[in-house]
């Protein structure tokens, strides 16, 4: 079943439009907004609606207040960066249900924008409570899921609420993931090659047994490719191994092979005599990491290596950094791979942890095709797997 657009919902002059959005930002200690690409990213959603003469009752979750309200955790400081933005006025609700709400909400006029309190101040919201989704609704007639990085969470603003709208939707900001989801792994132009990093293979595992059914190539590098490596009878040194992963990382790679997919693991790489960024360091290859020392970065054999297997690349789909990029010593392996997906001729797709902040400090993020707003959710849909605030909107998107 297919899902509906925010831009296919008739008449929306005048209704009252509950958007969920993932304004989940963060911020330095005198709450100011360090980081404010979520916000911006919900934009093309609530100008098309403040077009269309909607009043926006905008949803979201900051932090982990676990079902209390804790100030520190208050959406003021997103309602005030969203002011700016739209250059328009963007009240916040002193809550996101009850009474005082209501009346603001029934109070408003077309244009209007206001943002409701954080739903995360109430333990209904984790436990996808009917009763706390009704009163979160707030007698609103449209629904609208623009909140992509939250969609694998089955929370009562993602999931439950959708019973209490006659019409729901996905915003544009849902539409591009999708649609740039399904040009990288449903519909692709081959070859497709995978590129996974990151610290380690637990929380992979699904992802690379369903890449091995998807891709023609999978390249692994950063901590995850050490408890390969071992497996294959390399001696790794202190570099990040999970023992009790070495069978699963194994058959994982036979798999790949049986299914005639390339794979791709470091030939050298960066070691360090301890895990800090004066640590003294080298580059050795794989069959010389010296005992006591760890792998914290590819080398630039590698670098090579997987810059080569890239060139014929027309779909790239990039999770996880090559090494510890955060210290400068061990970056640079990160730093070159995003340089040979930006300038491959391939369209590109990068998400998931840590890997679009790598992008972004690496100055490239203009040449990459889309990079995803979702960890999570990116992660989940990569394990092929169906994320609850889409299937709603799939299931209810017409009805
Ligand atoms: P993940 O959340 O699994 O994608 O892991 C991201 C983290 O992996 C980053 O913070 C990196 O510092 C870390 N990482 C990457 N390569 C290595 C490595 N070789 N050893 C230890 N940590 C690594």
């Amino acid at each position: 079943m297919s899902i509906r657009y925010i831009d296919e919902i008739e008449n929306l002059a005048g209704k009252k439009l509950f958007m969920r959005v993932d304004f989940n930002v963060p911020l330095d200690d005198n709450q100011n907004i360090t980081e404010d690409t979520r916000i911006r990213a919900v934009l093309p959603s609530i100008n098309y609606a403040l077009d269309n003469k909607a009043k926006i009752i905008l949803a979201s979750h900051l932090g982990r207040p676990k079902g209390e309200r804790k100030e520190k955790y208050s959406m003021a400081p997103a309602a005030k960066r969203l002011s700016r933005l739209l250059g328009k006025e963007v009240k916040l609700a002193p809550d996101c249900i009850g009474d005082e709400v209501r009346a603001m909400i029934n109070a408003m006029q077309p244009g209007d924008v206001i943002m409701l309190e954080n739903v995360r101040f109430y333990a209904g919201e984790e436990k996808n409570d009917a009763d706390f989704a009704r009163a979160l609704a707030n007698d609103c007639d449209v629904y609208v899921n623009d909140a992509f990085a939250v969609s694998h969470r089955a929370h009562a603003s993602v999931e439950a609420i959708t019973d209490c709208f006659p019409v729901v939707a996905a915003g544009f900001l849902m539409k591009n993931e999708m649609n740039y989801f399904d040009k990288a792994m449903q519909n692709p132009i081959r070859p497709l090659v995978a590129i996974l990093g990151g610290a380690k293979v637990s929380g992979k595992i699904e992802v690379l047994d369903n890449l091995c059914d998807k891709v023609d190539k999978i390249i692994i590098g950063g901590g995850m490719a050490f408890t390969f490596l071992k497996g294959m009878g390399y001696n790794v040194g202190k570099s990040l191994v999970e023992d009790n992963l070495i069978e699963t990382a194994m058959k994982a790679y036979e798999k790949a092979r049986a299914k005639g997919v390339k794979f791709y693991l470091p030939v050298d790489c960066v070691v360090a005599d301890q895990f800090n960024p004066a640590a003294e360091t080298k580059v050795t290859t794989i069959q010389e990491i010296p005992e006591g020392w760890m792998a914290l970065d590819i080398g630039p054999a590698t670098v090579t290596l997987f810059a080569e297997a890239l060139q014929n690349a027309k779909t790239i789909v990039w999770n996880g950094p090559m090494g510890v990029f955060e210290m400068d010593a061990f970056s640079r392996g990160t730093f070159a791979m995003v340089s040979a997906v930006a300038n491959s001729y391939a369209l590109t797709i990068v998400g998931g942890g840590d890997t679009d902040v790598a992008v972004h400090r690496a100055g490239e993020y203009a040449k990459i095709s889309y990079i995803s707003t979702g960890g999570g959710a990116f992660l989940e849909l990569l394990e092929g797997k169906k994320l609850p605030g889409i299937k709603v909107l799939e299931d209810k998107g017409h009805k």
